[in-house]
C-alpha cells in the first residue's frame, strides 16, 4: 500500500520510521537487514513552512520507542539517539513556585511499583511520612543528582525520558529513513482531490505543478493542518479550561561547570510558567503566558526580573489549546501538532504522537487499504485518542489550581477558571481518600494516577492526615513510618553503582558511553506491543 506523510517535522519523520520498522526484516543467519516494502512510504514537506522546532522534552515513551518500537532499524539505539540529537536524560520535572513563591515539588516520570493497587501504598507511605517523590527510585535519583546509567557506562535502568535539540531529532530520523528507501519530495501541498464516490483523498496538488496520489495519508503538517482540516476533522478548543495562549522560546548558555540535572524545570511566573530544558550544550527555555493578563513586552520584562537574567527571545508564538474532533477521517490520519496542541507543561505532544503511532501502525495497519481503513478501526482510534488528549487537558489544568493568588492571573486560575469534570471529581475524591488508578481511564499512554499523584500531593490537594487515615483502613498505621524509612535505606544501596548526571553528560560528550552491540538489539519474532 502507498502511504504518504505530509510534513517533515518530528511527527512526520517519526511516522516514517514507525512504518519503516514494519517493513524491515533481519536475516537471522547473516544479520543483513532488508526492506520488504509492504508499505511504499513518501514524505512531502516544504522549505516554505519551517518546522516548529520548539519541543525539547519527552516522556518515557520516546525512550521506549527508540529502544523497543524501532529496534528493527539498526541505526536506532538509545546511544545513536543520544549522540545525534544532543540529548540528555530526563528523570522528571521539578515544579517550582506553583503553590506560592518558595514552594517546590518533584514529579518523577516513573510511577510507583504499587500504582496499580487499590491503595498506592508506596505513594501513600511517602506522602504521609516523608516526601512523595521518594516513593520511587527515580525521585530519589532526581533529588541526589544521579543519571540512570551505571558506572560500567553501558547499562541503564531505562526508566528515563530525554531532553534534546528539536531540530536535530527530525534531522536524525530523516537521515535514517532516507537510508532505508523512504522517499522524500520537497514541495508544498496546495490542493486536495477527493474521490467523488466515497470522499477518500485520492491525490494532492503540489506547488511544483504536479499531482501526487496515494492510498493512505498521514497529516503531519503541524499547525497548517493541510489535510485534516479540509477533510472535515473539525476542532475542539480547550481555551475555556487552560489559561495560557502564547510562548516565548529562548536559549540560555550554561555557566562554567554547570551542574546539569536530569530534570526539566517548570517554574511558575506571574502570568504563566517557564520551562528550562538541559541539552548537552545549553538550556532550551520558554515563557508560556496568558495574553489576557499580560502582553509580549511585559512578559519579557517580568520574566527577566524574576529569573534575574536577560533573555533573547527567538519569537512570540500564539496558540490555541485544543484538538481535532476526528483524528482519522476516511483515509487520512492527523498526527503531531496537526492533531492538536497543549502547552508543553507535561511534555505530552511527542508522547501523543507515539501513542497514535502505536495504535495505528502496530495495531491497525494491514497490507492493503481495504483491510486498514475499516470504520471499526476509525471509530476506536478516534475515541481512544480523543480520551488521550482530553485527559492531558485535565492533567494540565490541575496544575493551575493551587494556592497562588499574588497576581490577577493566579487569582483567575484559583477563582475564575472553569474546572473540567475530571478535575472536579478528583478534587472531591482527595477530600476523603487518596485517588487510585481506578479513578482514571486506562488506555495506553493516557495520563493516569501514576502521573497525577505527584501534582496532587505537591499542590497539597490532599492532606497528610488523609493519607494516614487511608493507610489506617488498610492496617498500615502501626509500622508505616518504619516501612518508609526502610525503602529509603534501600535506595542508598544503588548509589555506588550509578553515575551522577553531570558525569554522565561529560562522558557522553567525550564519546565514552558505549554503543550496545547488535546482540543486545536482537529483534524478537513476536510483534512489538
Ligand atoms: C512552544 C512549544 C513548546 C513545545 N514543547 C514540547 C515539549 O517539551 N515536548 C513535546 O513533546 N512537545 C513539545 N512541543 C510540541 C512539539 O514541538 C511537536 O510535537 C513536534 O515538534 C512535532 O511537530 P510536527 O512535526 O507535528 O510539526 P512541525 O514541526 O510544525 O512540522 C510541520 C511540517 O509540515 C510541513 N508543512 C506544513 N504545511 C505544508 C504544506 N502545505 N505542504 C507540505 N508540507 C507542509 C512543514 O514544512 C514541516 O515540515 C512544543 C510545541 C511548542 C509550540
Amino acid at each position: 500500500m502507498k502511504i504518504t506523510i505530509v510534513g517533515g517535522g518530528t511527527a512526520g519523520w517519526l511516522s516514517a520510521l514507525y512504518l519503516l520498522s514494519r517493513n524491515i526484516v533481519t536475516d537471522e543467519k547473516t544479520g543483513k537487514v532488508k526492506n520488504e516494502n509492504i508499505w511504499d512510504i513518501t514524505v512531502i514537506d516544504t522549505d516554505k513552512v519551517p518546522i516548529i522546532g520548539a519541543g525539547e522534552g519527552s516522556t518515557g515513551l520516546l525512550a521506549d520507542a527508540v529502544a523497543l518500537r524501532l529496534k528493527r532499524i539498526p541505526e536506532i539505539t538509545e546511544w545513536d539517539f543520544l549522540t545525534n540529537t544532543e540529548s540528555t536524560l530526563k528523570l522528571g520535572i521539578r515544579f517550582k513556585d506553583w503553590n506560592g513563591v518558595g514552594t517546590e515539588f518533584l514529579s518523577p516520570i516513573q510511577p510507583t511499583e504499587t500504582a496499580n493497587y487499590s491503595l498506592d501504598v508506596h505513594f501513600a507511605l511517602s506522602a504521609a511520612y516523608g516526601k512523595s517523590h521518594l516513593a520511587v527510585l527515580n525521585g530519589w535519583m532526581m533529588e541526589n543528582g544521579y543519571s540512570t546509567y551505571y558506572t560500567d557506562k553501558k547499562h541503564s535502568t531505562l526508566s528515563h525520558a530525554y531532553h534534546f535539540d528539536a531540530h536535530k531529532v527530525g534531522q536524525f530520523f530523516k537521515e535514517v529513513a532516507l537510508k532505508y528507501g523512504v522517499k522524500h519530495i520537497n514541495a508544498e501541498v496546495i490542493g486536495l482531490n477527493r474521490n467523488g464516490l466515497n470522499g477518500d483523498l485520492d491525490s494532492v496538488n503540489l506547488d511544483n505543478g504536479t499531482t501526487f496520489d496515494s492510498e493512505m495519508w498521514i497529516d503531519c503538517s503541524g499547525f497548517s493542518r493541510v489535510l485534516i482540516k479540509p477533510m472535515g476533522g473539525g476542532w475542539k478548543t480547550y481555551s475555556e479550561y487552560l489559561p495560557t495562549t502564547s510562548a516565548i522560546p529562548f536559549i540560555q548558555k550554561y555557566e562554567k561547570d554547570e551542574n546539569i540535572l536530569a530534570e526539566t524545570l517548570a517554574w511558575a511566573q506571574p502570568n504563566g510558567w517557564m520551562w528550562q530544558i538541559p541539552t548537552q550544550e545549553r538550556y532550551g527555555c520558554g515563557y508560556v503566558y496568558s495574553n489576557q493578563f499580560t502582553n509580549y513586552e511585559n512578559a519579557v520584562d517580568e520574566l527577566q526580573k524574576n529569573i534575574g537574567k536577560k533573555i533573547e527571545p527567538i519569537r512570540n508564538l500564539n496558540f490555541e489549546a485544543g484538538r481535532v474532533e476526528k483524528f482519522w477521517v476516511n483515509n487520512v490520519i492527523a498526527m503531531g501538532l496537526s492533531a492538536g496542541f497543549l502547552e508543553p507543561l507535561q511534555a505530552t505532544s511527542i508522547h501523543s504522537t507515539i501513542v497514535q503511532l502505536d495504535s495505528f501502525v502496530l495495531h491497525k495497519l494491514m497490507a492493503t487499504k481495504e483491510e486498514t481503513c475499516l470504520e471499526a478501526n476509525r471509530e476506536v482510534f478516534n475515541r481512544v485518542i480523543s480520551t488521550l488528549f482530553d485527559e492531558f487537558r485535565d492533567l494540565i489544568q490541575i496544575q493551575y489550581i493551587n494556592d497562588r493568588e499574588d497576581t490577577e492571573f493566579w487569582k483567575y486560575c484559583k477563582y475564575g477558571l472553569p474546572r473540567t469534570d475530571r478535575v472536579k471529581q478528583i478534587l472531591e475524591t482527595c477530600k476523603y481518600r487518596i485517588p487510585s488508578h481506578n479513578d482514571f481511564d486506562g488506555h495506553h499512554g493516557v495520563a493516569g494516577w501514576g502521573v497525577w499523584c505527584w501534582t496532587l500531593d505537591g499542590l497539597r490537594h490532599f492532606s497528610i492526615e488523609t493519607a494516614k487515615k487511608h493507610l489506617k483502613t488498610y492496617r498500615f498505621d502501626t509500622d508505616g513510618e518504619s516501612a518508609y524509612n526502610q525503602v529509603q535505606r534501600h535506595y542508598k544501596t544503588y548509589a555506588y553503582r550509578l553515575l551522577k548526571n553531570k558525569q554522565f553528560v561529560e562522558l557522553l560528550k567525550a564519546g565514552k558511553i558505549t554503543r550496545p552491540t547488535m546482540d543486545q538489539k536482537r529483534v524478537p519474532l513476536a510483534p512489538p506491543q
